[in-house]
């Protein structure tokens, strides 16, 4: 029996929108024009031209990451398997593991390390309240785990994590390494890998870094690689294994052929990144997302997260009663023909502020789409409010 031509099926055009929608979700974000044009272009894997485009590769997340180390690898893949890299090359079966838990992606990360067998502690962090040190330095001494999984930056239930730093100096004293996913954040507020002592800290293309979903990276420590390279079992993962991805990245040959054309998208965006500086590029987000903040509240809605612990990166809004979030997000497609995220869990709609979606334009148009959606919806916000209070905060930002 043959199988037939699917005579159903339809042309791109049909199904894509005319005009695409303003993507100001929690990603994928939209990508710079020079993303999207390098994107499309497909070089050889090997070979000089492609060596040469990895080297400034590296040299670029150095700078993004702030590390010296040499171990920065590629991964074709999502942020999750950036995190899964980094979980199965420094997590050895059956070793004790703890993982803070905020939410969904930081409960990920213990979940990979469960998969292969680790002796997983969770600290499950309620919403809305930060990680008390005293009960990560609690389970560090009971414990005694070689490693400890974070995120700087929980996606989901828009907490964020500001103790990086001091929860890398306690892990310090019991030999434990930390891993830190930075999907969300990196390059839009600090991280400082090497000042900070972070072991191995992971990345996806279509967040943070405003390029496309499917390469992401993974920067290890020289600690973190001298207990890749020591280990004494084979990995069961082939495509994740470092040491093999490593002759890729680092020693000029083949492991698997590259996703060349994601590749060249994310040297734009990290060229990108580089010619803005880390420094202007985190005053621009942190003064769009303050912005926006106090203009969803203008309207009248309420921000989900305490400011002490709220993520910038990503904002988190109360679902104001009486309104269905699934129809909120259609209302905004289709009338003002722009895209925010649902929840994975707490009652909130969330607005992405990462790469491109930190422009005053782009906040304009999503908080008057938010603003009157909800209207409509027959809840009383005050639109002309809220867009003066994003107004005036830009500017308040700009005369500092
Ligand atoms: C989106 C996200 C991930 C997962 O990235 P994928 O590309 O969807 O696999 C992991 N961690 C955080 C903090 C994220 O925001």
């Amino acid at each position: 029996m043959n199988i037939d031509v699917p005579r159903h099926i339809v042309s791109l055009d049909k199904i894509l929108p005319s005009e695409p929608l303003l993507m100001m979700g929690a990603g994928p974000v939209p990508i710079p024009h020079r993303v999207a044009q390098a994107n499309s272009i497909v070089i050889n894997h090997v070979g000089q031209t492609m060596s040469q485009i990895i080297e400034q590769v590296k040299d670029m997340s150095r700078y993004v990451f702030q590390t010296h180390s040499q171990h920065i690898l590629g991964v074709a893949g999502p942020g999750s398997a950036a995190m899964e890299m980094a979980i199965v090359n420094l997590i050895e079966p059956s070793s004790t593991v703890v993982s803070i838990c905020n939410g969904f992606f930081s409960s990920r990360l213990a979940e990979m390390a469960e998969r292969i067998n680790a002796q997983v502690e969770r600290i499950n962090v309620p919403d809305g309240q930060p990680v008390d040190l005293a009960v990560v330095a609690a389970y560090l001494e009971k414990h005694q785990p070689k490693t400890l999984t974070m995120v700087q930056g929980e996606t989901s239930s828009t907490v964020y994590n500001g103790n990086i730093r001091q929860i890398c100096n306690l892990a310090r004293q019991y030999n434990t390494q930390v891993i830190v996913d930075a999907v969300c954040t990196l390059s839009t507020m600090p991280l400082k890998m090497d000042k900070w002592g972070v072991d191995a800290v992971i990345t996806g293309g279509q967040k943070g870094l405003a390029s496309i979903p499917g390469v992401s990276l993974v920067a290890f420590s020289t600690n973190a690689w001298e207990r890749i390279e020591s280990r004494p079992d084979r990995l069961h993962h082939w495509c994740l294994d470092a040491k093999l991805a490593d002759k890729f990245w680092n020693k000029k040959s083949y492991h698997y052929t590259a996703p060349v054309s994601g590749i060249l998208a994310l040297h734009e965006a990290l060229r990108l990144i580089c010619h803005e500086t880390l420094r202007v590029r985190f005053e621009r987000h942190l003064r769009c997302s303050k912005a926006l903040q106090a203009g969803i509240e203008a309207l009248g809605l309420e921000l989900f997260i305490p400011e002490e612990i709220r993520l910038n990166s990503v904002v988190g809004i109360v679902v104001p009663n009486g309104v269905d979030s699934a129809t909120l997000l259609d209302n905004m497609r289709r009338r003002y023909r722009v895209e925010i995220s649902g929840s994975f869990g707490p009652p909130i709609v969330r607005i992405g502020q990462m790469g491109e979606q930190s422009r005053s334009h782009n906040l304009f148009r999503t908080l008057h789409a938010l603003g009157s959606s909800i209207k409509t919806m027959g809840v009383n916000v005050d639109v002309p409010g809220g867009v003066a209070k994003l107004e005036s905060t830009l500017e308040s930002f700009e005369q500092d």
